[in-house]
């Protein structure tokens, strides 16, 4: 067998990739010309590439790395379950301690009655439970009419048939026959970019009450759950209006509809709390969970469920699980990271002081005449690049177009940061130090400083 390895050089890797991998979210052929980037090792919150670049890692892998790279705790946890148990199922009545440990713990960590745990093996898997899960229950509630459920265009709950149309990405459902049926979406608290001349509480109350008229449209009997991430994340880091979700949580409770929060991002200390819904007062009965869980060193999720739904769906055979629903390694490796995350008081550091440090310097960035707003709520943060300061207007180019060419300078400036369309979102390690934040802030500002240079050269510089 050939050997394939980090020390091989950069270019032949590239080549090997083009020629065998297929890429997510990617259009391959435009990928395999430039040639991917290539990461080779990760320490805390910097990564390594092929060429020995060392690159700050704004956004924690994806979303999901909260401890950050390199926690020998997590390999020996994984080592030692392998050794011990590598692996067994959890279907046919038997169980096994890392399944029972973890489930337990989530049940400590979880706000109310979420006190029910049900194994996925990501984000997308357990959307895809949620799915199943919130329309069993209403058929066992001798309402099986009781099927639809109402999420948000621009949501993302993942790439799954389920999932995929849960999420409101129109590329997405562009291909491969999505949305499935009984899945409908309303319009997304996005005020910067949608709000016209409403105030930011105005405009988050009217785009909750548009859950209230399509309730009232197709009739409560019909309505099974609403679905929301407490913050979009792959959106591009929305920060709703404060009048939203409390506006959403009343028309839940009124039409007696279950809520379902997507904490994939927001869950297990993002937003300065374990998770979003305690961040955003909203009382879920089913919390989504993935990334942050096992801070993305194993692969694995779940729905959090609470008292009533779980006691529901306990009474009959419910026919759906994963082969890896609670799979020993990254149970045991989750139930380590978790003993991080609280042990090491990483929460009370986003809280204190990764956050106020960085909010202070990340607001700042308001005065750069590229950007026309900045959110930061926790470590998770995003900017709108402007063509036209003061104005909201979004450029005349392509929508992306300038998201690009940021993303671009910032690669070039050794620091990561993602874009949506225009909007630069970041996620970083939540264990980022002030003195790392202060590396992060400064490459960030030179790779806005280029690429406003380089928008402006092209021409790009104009609102549409
Ligand atoms: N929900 C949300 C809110 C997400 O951000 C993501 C992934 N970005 C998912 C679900 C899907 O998770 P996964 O990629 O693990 O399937």
């Amino acid at each position: 067998m050939r050997q394939i390895t980090n020390h091989m050089p950069t270019a032949e890797l590239q080549a090997l990739d083009a020629a065998h991998h297929m890429h997510p979210f990617t259009q391959n052929d435009g990928l395999a010309q430039k040639g991917a980037r290539i990461i080779t090792r990760a320490e805390g919150v910097t990564l390594t590439d092929s060429e020995g670049r060392q690159i700050i890692d704004g956004m924690a892998g994806l979303w999901c790395v909260n401890i950050g790279y390199g926690r020998k705790e997590l390999v020996d946890a994984a080592a030692r379950q392998m050794t011990e148990l590598p692996f067994y199922n959890t279907f046919f009545q038997t169980s096994h301690v890392p399944a029972i440990a973890l489930a337990a713990r989530i049940a400590e960590l979880a706000p109310g009655d979420l006190n029910h745990f049900f194994f996925a093996g990501s984000g997308s898997e357990a959307n895809d439970t949620n799915i199943r899960m919130v329309r069993h229950y209403w058929a066992l509630k001798g309402k099986p009419e009781k099927s639809v459920i109402i999420s948000r265009k621009n949501a993302y709950h993942g790439s799954s048939m389920g999932s995929g149309s849960l999420g409101g990405m129109s590329a997405m459902h562009a291909q491969g026959g999505l949305p499935i049926p009984d899945i409908v979406h309303i319009g997304q608290p996005h005020w910067y970019l949608e709000g016209g001349d409403m105030t930011p509480e105005e405009f988050g109350l009217m785009r909750a009450r548009e859950l209230e008229a399509k309730i009232e449209e197709l009739g409560a009997d019909r309505v099974a759950a609403f679905i929301g991430e407490p913050i979009q994340g792959a959106g591009g880091v929305i920060v709703p209006p404060s009048t939203y979700w409390p506006e959403i949580q009343r028309i839940c409770d009124k039409y007696g509809i279950l809520l379902i929060a997507d904490e994939v991002i927001t869950g297990f200390g993002r937003t300065g709390n374990w998770f979003g819904s305690q961040t955003m007062g909203i009382r879920p009965h089913i919390m989504t969970v993935a990334k942050g869980l096992s801070s993305g060193y194993a692969p694995i999720g779940g729905s959090i469920v609470c008292d009533e739904v779980a006691a529901t769906i306990a009474q009959d055979e419910f026919n759906h699980g994963y082969t890896y629903s609670g799979h020993p390694v990254c149970a045991a490796v989750a139930l380590e990271n978790l003993r991080i995350i609280e042990e090491e008081g990483i929460i009370e550091h986003v809280r204190d002081v990764a956050h106020p440090y960085l909010a202070e310097k990340w607001h700042a960035l308001n005065d750069h005449p590229l950007v026309g707003e900045t959110k930061l709520v926790g470590l998770m943060g995003s900017l709108a690049l402007t063509p036209e300061k003061g104005s909201r207007k979004p450029f005349a180019a392509e929508a992306g177009t300038a998201g690009y060419i940021t993303r671009e300078r910032c690669f070039a400036n050794d620091v990561v940061m993602r874009h949506v369309y225009d909007r630069m979102v970041i996620a970083p390690p939540l264990v980022i130090t002030p003195a790392q934040i202060d590396v992060f802030i400064e490459r960030v500002t030179k790779a806005l400083d280029e690429s406003y240079a380089q928008i402006k050269a092209e021409g790009l510089l104009k609102a549409g």
